[in-house]
């Protein structure tokens, strides 16, 4: 067995997944909630066996982290430390092109970045920061949203700011899901059984968040989130792209100060800005009973993903496949249909009967004359970030 623990900490959350590298299963995993809060809960999955909820207050990582060793404890699975443990840490600004071992001096640099992801940066650190105190002998290694991206060319990553302002306050297009993108990526390249180097690809993971990649021979040469993930395409609850202009307009004409327009882009947009939910099948069963509002939500959601698979199909100059993944990505037949009706330009046809079956393995829904290939590929990132930690760690010391 060679057991890799992977962490994901959010400001008020903690998933983790144990798998078992020998031959890639997934041994146990879960999700803390509410931590901080006055009321938390603890959920564990063992594989055939009921799941484990504990409800009670957690004060802070550290009492979460330790939380789930009992739990593993309880139900087996992890008895000594595990050989590594893979953080998922959102920014790695430009200094983080790949898996990165764990030392002072690599904190010292996450924590460096916490004002370019204030939510998220702080919240991965204490992770690492509990699993070193937990495990000091075992490695730790960050994997980063952003290291995907970093081979993006200027052309793409620049901002038309003042240049020394923006370089500066390190403004630029970082991008995230990269270990998303990645993922998907590569396995799409396994299941059209061609070299991911010679494939043009455009990535759509599209769940809570939502971002598109123009993939050219396995690097991201674009993507659709910036210096944040709240650019780009349309959310949950982020607004996506808008004019810059709005903002200063919020502010003049509504009266809104920066905090109040920050949640308002990044909480109350989006889906559920449009039509009063961040879900998209409640979103549909709106539209499905008459609702305009969701009607049109649909529309500008769909919209924005078709022209932006437009726009990087001229950025990669070829296109031989579309990648849906993610909640909504592997789930919704609709939004897939609707993202692809206007593709024919591009010669992409998407199969009805393919689209509409349903599967958890990568497949095919396009159809057999198609000139584009479109594939749902289910993410897992949890399996990317253990992959990527044992890579890094290396088989030396197996
Ligand atoms: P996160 O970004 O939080 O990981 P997910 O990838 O789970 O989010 O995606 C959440 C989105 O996926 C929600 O909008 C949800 O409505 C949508 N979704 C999940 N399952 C389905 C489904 N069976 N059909 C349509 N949409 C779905």
């Amino acid at each position: 067995m060679i057991p890799v623990l992977v962490l994901n900490a959010g400001s008020s959350s903690l998933k983790y997944q144990l798998l078992d590298m020998d031959d890639r299963s997934v041994c146990a995993s879960g999700l803390v909630e509410k931590i901080g809060e006055d009321e938390g809960s603890l959920t564990h999955r063992t594989p055939g066996a009921a799941p484990l909820t504990e409800p009670g207050a957690i004060p802070d990582h550290g009492t979460a982290l330790d939380r789930v060793l009992a739990a593993f404890e309880r139900t087996g699975g992890l008895t000594e430390a595990p050989f590594a443990v893979g953080h998922r840490v959102v920014h790695g600004g430009d200094r983080f092109s790949g898996p990165t071992v764990v030392d002072d001096d690599v904190l010292e640099q996450i924590r460096e970045l916490v004002p370019l992801a204030p939510l998220h940066n702080p919240a991965n650190i204490a992770g690492i920061e509990v699993a070193r105190a937990r495990y000091p002998g075992t490695p730790q290694v960050a994997v980063f949203d952003t290291a995907f991206h970093t081979a993006m060319p200027p052309h793409a990553w620049r901002y038309a700011l003042p240049r020394n302002l923006a370089d500066r306050l390190r403004i630029r297009r970082y991008g995230f899901h990269g270990t998303s993108h990645g993922y998907v990526a590569r396995t799409a390249a396994a299941h059209l059984r061609r070299p991911l180097d010679q494939l043009a690809l455009v990535t759509l993971h599209l769940g809570n968040g939502c971002s598109a990649a123009a993939v050219a021979g396995g690097r991201s040469i674009d993507t659709s989130m910036g210096l944040t993930p709240l650019g780009g395409l349309v959310m949950g609850t982020r607004s996506g792209d808008l004019d810059p202009g709005i903002v200063a307009h919020l502010h003049r004409e509504g009266g809104l100060d920066l905090d109040t327009i920050d949640t308002l882009l990044n909480k109350e947009s989006g889906m559920r800005g449009l039509a009063g939910s961040n879900d998209l099948r409640e979103v549909h069963a709106k539209a499905d009973a008459g609702d305009p509002d969701a009607a049109e939500a649909l529309a500008v959601f769909c919209y924005r993903i078709r022209c932006t698979v437009g726009a990087y199909a001229a950025a990669l100059g070829r296109l031989d496949a579309v990648v849906f993944t993610a909640g909504i990505g592997e789930n919704d037949a609709d939004v897939r249909a609707r993202v692809c009706a206007g593709l024919g330009v591009l010669g992409v046809e998407v199969d009805d009967v393919r689209n509409t079956a349903r599967s958890r393995e990568p497949r095919t829904i396009s159809a057999d004359g198609s000139r584009v290939v479109v594939l749902v590929v289910p993410t897992d990132e949890e399996l990317e970030i253990a992959e990527q930690t044992l890579a890094v760690v290396g088989g030396a010391a197996r």
